[in-house]
């Protein structure tokens, strides 16, 4: 692997991608960029071309389509230079779980959890053959929460936060760094994408701030990084509240409340 990693980024057409994009190539590496806005990628790339100095490839893709994801899958496969895959193209749905057809629901699923899980097997079997390499995998604060209304969405973004948290524990011994970034409402398109007028929402980060307190955290090498969470104590104990459980699970009986009253 190359001293500065080449950087793969999906959903680098807009948003925390193309931020990411930006950030990446201000600290030297060259970036592969994918997502379906060619024209918009190509944009991008040639500004950070320009004022960078980085080589920047486009791979136009909808990751929801499976022979444009195995093209994607195939890049992180073989191509060596890669040493850091931003898995971060996502989507949301607006109103309410029975109001959303069930075959957009499915394409949520499939960009949101399928794309992301293939992505990453993509790319984790190289990475490990090298003892090198990092993950980051674009989460959110819904995946946290139920009570935010988000159904499907917050189902497939607790499937992004579980899975990273378990491949930290799986790949990071074999010198693998994954991250998990659980933002929460971000000014970027996909509020308007999904029938949400951003403006409507009590308060919201910039962007810039977010992708930037991700790095930081990234470069502190965290499993998880929360940028609007003020008080990090309360990750802890809430993480030390579901270990503390771990523990009770192995049981050859039920609990006392669900046996039967004689
Ligand atoms: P965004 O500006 O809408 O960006 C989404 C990116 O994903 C775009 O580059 C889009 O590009 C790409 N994308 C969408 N569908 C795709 C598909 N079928 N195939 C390939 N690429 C696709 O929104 P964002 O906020 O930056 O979203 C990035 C990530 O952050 C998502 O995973 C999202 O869930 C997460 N997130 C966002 C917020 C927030 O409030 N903004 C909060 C928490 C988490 P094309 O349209 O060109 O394909």
């Amino acid at each position: 692997m190359a001293e500065i990693p080449t950087v793969l980024i999906t959903g680098a057409s807009s948003g925390i991608g193309a931020t990411y994009a930006d950030r990446f190539a201000g600290r030297g590496h060259n970036l592969v960029l994918v997502a379906r806005d060619k024209a918009r990628m190509e944009a991008l790339g040639a500004r950070l071309r320009d004022e960078k100095g980085v080589t920047v490839d486009i791979l136009q893709a909808d990751l929801t389509n499976p022979g444009e994801l195995a093209t994607v899958e195939s890049r992180l496969r073989d191509d060596s230079q890669i040493g850091i895959f931003v898995n971060n193209a996502g989507a949301s749905l607006g109103r309410t779980f029975v109001e959303q057809s069930t075959d957009d629901i499915g394409r949520l699923v499939a960009l949101n959890t399928t794309a992301v899980v293939r992505l990453a097997s993509a790319v984790a079997a190289r990475f490990v053959a090298t003892g090198a390499g990092a993950i980051i995998n674009i989460s959110s604060v819904v995946s946290l929460a139920p009570e935010f209304g988000m159904s499907v969405y917050g189902a497939t973004k607790a499937f992004v936060t579980f899975l990273s948290q378990a491949l930290s524990l799986e790949l990071g011994p074999k010198g693998v760094y994954v991250q998990a970034v659980l933002p929460a409402a971000t000014r970027t398109e996909i509020w308007e994408r999904s029938g949400v007028d951003v403006n409507t929402l009590s308060a919201v980060m910039d962007v810039g701030e977010l992708v930037d307190a991700a790095l930081i955290g990234f470069d502190r090498r965290e499993p998880v990084t929360i940028p609007p969470l003020q008080n990090a104590g309360q990750w802890d104990v809430y993480q030390a509240a579901r270990q503390a459980m771990i523990t009770g699970f192995a049981q050859s009986h039920a609990a006392e409340r669900y046996r039967a009253a004689n």
